[in-house]
């Protein structure tokens, strides 16, 4: 029977300590959140952040723009942003409006500024092994998972399925460069089992429930559920048939109190981390 990962404990021993640094702060770090247009899933996101934030003494600052917004003007408030110096951290909530070219607004953020990871100079330093002003929020907090757990990732054998600029991709490259042997599946990969039968470490991140089953994996892999997927009953639940696998694994994650909370508790010490590089600390 696997051992449950907890998300929830790990990542509010990393707040806790995050919170105590930030008391003795005269200056608070800034997170800063830019929404276009009124996507429910969004708003509710940018709301859970806000109140994280303020419960760490982070500053946040929201910046609502209507869905009308034009790629410009967008530029034109990642620049103001980008020359503020009482701004440390700059996130776009995504998914944008289709009339913008989400690629050339992460473009517009300054590295030293891009609290979520996704500009090329960032992203360009995790594929050549180098080190990023700050690694992506969700990957970041998948391995501080496997490192609480004392999970070795050297020489094993990792199977990330999916390949989102979001989890899939960096989670891949940042286990290569922690030594780990890396295979990417994804919606056009044939006989998936038959490669997920192989892992020591299976990271799923498609967002289809009950994609993976017990009869894909072997006896005793690490299985990290980052899906997230609602039930008939309209339940939380990720891409992992957790009842089935969790009696095959050795580490499982559940959804809800998995990955799910690592990922803000990332943001959260990104926005310092940016905070002590551009003041020095
Ligand atoms: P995405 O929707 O951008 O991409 C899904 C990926 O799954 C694609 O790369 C696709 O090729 C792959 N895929 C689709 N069907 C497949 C199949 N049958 N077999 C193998 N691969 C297949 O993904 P995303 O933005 O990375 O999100 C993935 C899931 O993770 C979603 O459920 C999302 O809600 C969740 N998510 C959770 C967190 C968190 O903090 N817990 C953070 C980000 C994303």
């Amino acid at each position: 029977m696997a051992q449950h990962i907890d998300g929830k404990l790990v990542s509010k021993k990393i707040l806790e300590n995050l919170s105590d640094e930030i008391l003795f702060l005269d200056k608070k770090p800034c997170l800063a959140v830019i929404i276009v247009g009124e996507d429910p899933a969004s708003q509710i996101y940018v709301n859970l952040k806000k109140k994280k934030a303020f419960e760490l003494g982070i500053k946040s600052i929201v910046e609502p723009m209507p869905a009308d917004t034009s790629q410009q003007e967008l530029f034109n408030k990642i620049e103001q942003l980008n020359n503020d110096s009482s701004v440390n951290a700059i996130l776009v909530q995504l998914p944008l409006p289709e009339h913008i070219d989400t690629k050339a607004v992460l473009e517009k953020i300054n590295p030293i500024k891009d609290v979520d990871c996704f500009h090329p100079y960032n992203v360009g330093r995790i594929a050549t092994g180098t080190k990023p002003y700050v690694y992506p929020c969700t990957p970041k907090g998948i391995i501080r998972l496997l490192e609480y757990y004392n999970i070795n990732i050297e020489g094993k054998h990792a199977v990330v399925i999916g390949r989102s600029n979001i989890v899939g991709r960096p989670v891949a490259q940042m286990l290569l460069n922690e030594n780990a042997t890396v295979t990417i599946c994804h919606s056009k990969t044939k006989n998936l089992a038959d490669i997920t039968k192989t892992a020591d470490i299976i990271i799923s991140a498609v967002g289809q429930k009950n994609l993976l089953k017990a009869d894909m994996i072997k006896e005793g892999a690490v299985v990290v559920d980052v899906g997230m997927n609602r039930t008939e009953e309209g339940k939380l639940c990720g891409d992992v048939d957790f009842y089935n696998v969790e009696q095959k694994a050795s580490f499982i994650t559940p959804v809800p109190g998995g990955v799910g909370p690592m990922t803000i508790c990332s943001l959260m010490q990104n926005t310092f981390d940016l905070y002590k590089i551009q003041n020095k600390y």
